[in-house]
């Protein structure tokens, strides 16, 4: 059974194509500058063959195309035809309040995927345009929708209400929905796995540190809270986005600075966090190369990034009432061993302990704790693609 994973940005469009008997990834590939001058197709497949190659493609259903060809190609083909998928699982960005699970993709899905479309407009539209490119090129074929929302529909109301007149709440759905649902879903399963505990009687902090980072709060598998709230950009400051601010901030600037709400929407979501503290790069590696050399700015960016997340696995531990596990993952929680060390080297008082030696080495799922640590520390690469196919098979089954 071979599942095409998508993952379509507003200008870009990614996917994998997995066979889940054998749970291998056939190809995995990039359309990217749609509607622009320059598209690319990016595809390298299992055996180690690699395309890239200019296309023209202005529209979302013409990289969907590209991709046919790509998977089907003479040369750089891993299938015989389009009809050897079973199915296609798409990751949708926003749920909002309908959607607590994955779901089988129809119009009545469809229509309410447009309504959610307010809650995320910069990342549900291109979802909705991979969805419906995909229905014109392949209408035979069961579509699946699985959210990053989803996994955090668990947050008891207490946690996700905001304390503004409740009216909004009823008028737009303002609330905390919380992002990256599939990755903390699937490195929460995969830590209890590893340490061979079932998921449902674990406290643990799962960490999705990269471009966007967020924390989630798991107790016994459900989510109790996390860092992301209404929108991607609350919690952690981020790459380039500045996370959690006294909201006054906003209403100050703008009048100060007489911007209006699509400039400041750009401040907060990409002029700020690591780039905007440092100056130098929203980028972990550049960040380390200019501590390194001495930027003060840079050392100040990653001091705070290292506090905010030590803040949270406290407060989170707290939240739970105690704590198992602290989880690290994605490009950053996966491979900078500095901010690991750094974000938990206070958090001793309450168990959590990383042996510099284990944390400085590279591989797969490990253990990076002293050995009489109470809390386990992991490392858990997250494979979003493979736990959307998952889910995507869970529902054909
Ligand atoms: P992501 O959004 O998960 O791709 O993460 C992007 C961040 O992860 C960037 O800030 C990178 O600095 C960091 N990152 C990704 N890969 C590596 C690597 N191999 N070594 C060090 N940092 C990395």
């Amino acid at each position: 059974m071979d599942i095409l994973v998508i993952n379509a940005g507003s200008s870009s469009l990614k996917y994998q194509l997995i066979d889940m008997k054998k749970d291998v990834v056939l190809a995995k590939g990039l359309c990217d500058r749609i509607g622009l001058a320059g598209a690319i197709v990016k595809q390298s497949t299992h055996d180690g063959r690699e395309t890239v190659r200019t296309a023209s493609m202005m529209r979302h259903s013409d990289a969907i195309a590209e991709l046919v060809k790509e998977l089907t190609g003479e040369a750089c083909g891993v299938i015989a035809s389009m009809d050897e998928i079973s199915a296609v699982g798409h990751r949708v960005v926003h749920g909002g309040e309908k959607f607590f699970k994955s779901v089988i993709i129809d119009e009545e899905v469809m229509k309410i995927l447009e309504e959610c479309a307010e809650l995320a407009p910069i990342h549900n539209p291109p979802n909705i345009t991979g969805i419906r490119a995909c229905q014109e090129i392949m209408p035979g074929t069961k579509q699946v929708a699985v959210f990053d929302t989803a996994f955090h529909q668990t947050m008891p109301n207490y946690v996700c209400m905001y304390a503004l007149p409740y009216e909004y709440y009823l008028k737009y759905k303002m609330r905390k929905y919380g992002f990256h649902g599939t990755s903390h879903k699937y490195v929460a399963e995969r830590a209890a796995m590893f340490l061979g505990k079932p998921l449902e009687t674990l406290k643990m902090v799962t960490c999705h540190l990269g471009n966007g980072s967020s924390l989630a709060a798991i107790n016994g598998g459900k989510v109790l809270d996390t860092s992301m709230g209404f929108t991607p950009l609350d919690g952690l400051a981020m790459g380039t986005r500045c996370g959690t601010i006294d909201p006054a901030v906003v209403t100050f600037l703008m009048r100060k600075e007489g911007i209006d709400t699509e400039q400041m929407d750009a401040i907060m979501n990409k002029q700020s966090g690591m780039l905007g503290i440092s100056g130098v790069s929203s980028d972990f590696r550049d960040l380390e190369v200019a501590l390194n050399a001495g930027n003060e700015r840079a050392k100040l960016a990653l001091s705070i990034f290292n506090y905010q997340v030590c803040k949270f696995i406290g407060a989170y531990a707290a939240a739970m009432n105690g704590l198992d596990a602290v989880i690290f993952t994605a490009g950053i929680g996966e491979n900078n061993p500095f901010v690991r060390y750094e974000s938990t080297k206070g958090l001793d008082f309450m168990g959590v302990a990383v042996d510099p030696v284990k944390n400085a080495l590279r591989g797969g799922e490990r253990d990076i704790s002293t050995d009489g640590a109470r809390v386990r520390t992991l490392v858990i690469p997250t494979n979003e693609e493979l736990a959307i196919a998952r889910e995507t098979r869970k529902l054909l089954d």
